[in-house]
């Protein structure tokens, strides 16, 4: 169970799935609710990081391309378009209820080179002194072979390690992890908290999840350790109505619990 008094530093992962209609474009109702639900907790003195994807997917509808690209170039082309539509959005939304974003867009190096993850940290720090809420993507336009993480469920972990946050939640098209996979077995139960990340768990995500996004449950498991061995709690769940996250914050048992390891 999450003890929303421990909870001063939240970082919220959404997918493009959660984000975006099959048609590719933009959720607008799921959209300004998440926004509206992340800048009520920021006024009740929660420090709110939002990591955002979409970008290639939101690109991919509005330059009106039948699917994703398949080459590098193409995808790095479609991110730039999106990341531009979902920053506006966000901006708009946000500001609606009077709060302010700022925008970082970030590859793998920035996270592992001891120097620019300072300049990193800085950053997020000073944004959350202004009072702003940082909202990340990975530089998608940029990020390819060797800096690429790929997958924003990672890149949400080392945001969530960076800034010393007390939880991640990752919001996606499904309700957790389940014994099996729901979309196949009707007898599949959702697991309520993971103690510890082993080779069971892992056993129990398949493969990538919607063509929209990348991540998949995997991806969501990796991230989860990361937090993990970082000492901070994961919840994966479903973003289908964000306003969950004030039911999670309540007390209530929703989607998984990825316990963090203590004593770190
Ligand atoms: N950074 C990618 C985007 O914004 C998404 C990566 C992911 O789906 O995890 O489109």
């Amino acid at each position: 169970m999450v003890n929303k008094k421990e909870i001063k530093r939240l970082v919220v992962k959404v997918g493009t799935s959660t984000l975006t209609y099959d048609t590719g474009k933009i959720n607008i109702r799921r959209m300004s609710m998440l926004a509206r639900v992340l800048s009520d907790l920021k006024n009740a003195g929660m420090e709110i990081v939002l990591v955002t994807s979409g970008a290639i997917g939101v690109g991919v509808g509005k330059l009106g391309l039948a699917e994703r690209p398949k080459d590098t170039p193409g995808r790095q082309a479609a991110a730039t378009v999106g990341q531009c539509e979902l920053m506006f959005l966000y901006d708009k939304f946000f500001g609606e209820y009077g709060n302010t974003i700022g925008q970082l867009l970030v590859t793998r190096d920035d996270f592992e080179d001891e120097e620019r993850q300072s300049n990193l940290r800085n950053a997020f720090m000073k944004l959350f002194e202004y009072g702003a809420i940082p909202v990340v993507n990975e530089n998608d336009a940029v990020a390819v072979e060797e800096i690429v993480f790929g997958d924003n469920d990672s890149l949400s972990a080392h945001c969530a390690k960076i800034t010393d946050a007390d939880l991640l939640i990752i919001l996606t098209d499904i309700d957790g992890l389940f014994s099996a996979n729901p979309r196949e077995d009707e007898n599949a139960v959702l697991i309520h908290t993971v103690e510890e990340l082993n080779d069971e768990i892992y056993a129990l995500a398949g493969g990538t999840g919607t063509n929209r996004g990348t991540g998949g449950m995997i991806t969501k498991l990796h991230a989860a350790d990361i937090a993990a061995n970082a000492g901070i709690d994961t919840v994966v769940m479903n973003g289908s109505d964000p306003e969950d996250i004030y039911k999670l914050l309540d007390g209530r048992q929703l989607g998984t619990l990825f316990k963090a390891k203590r004593g770190n």
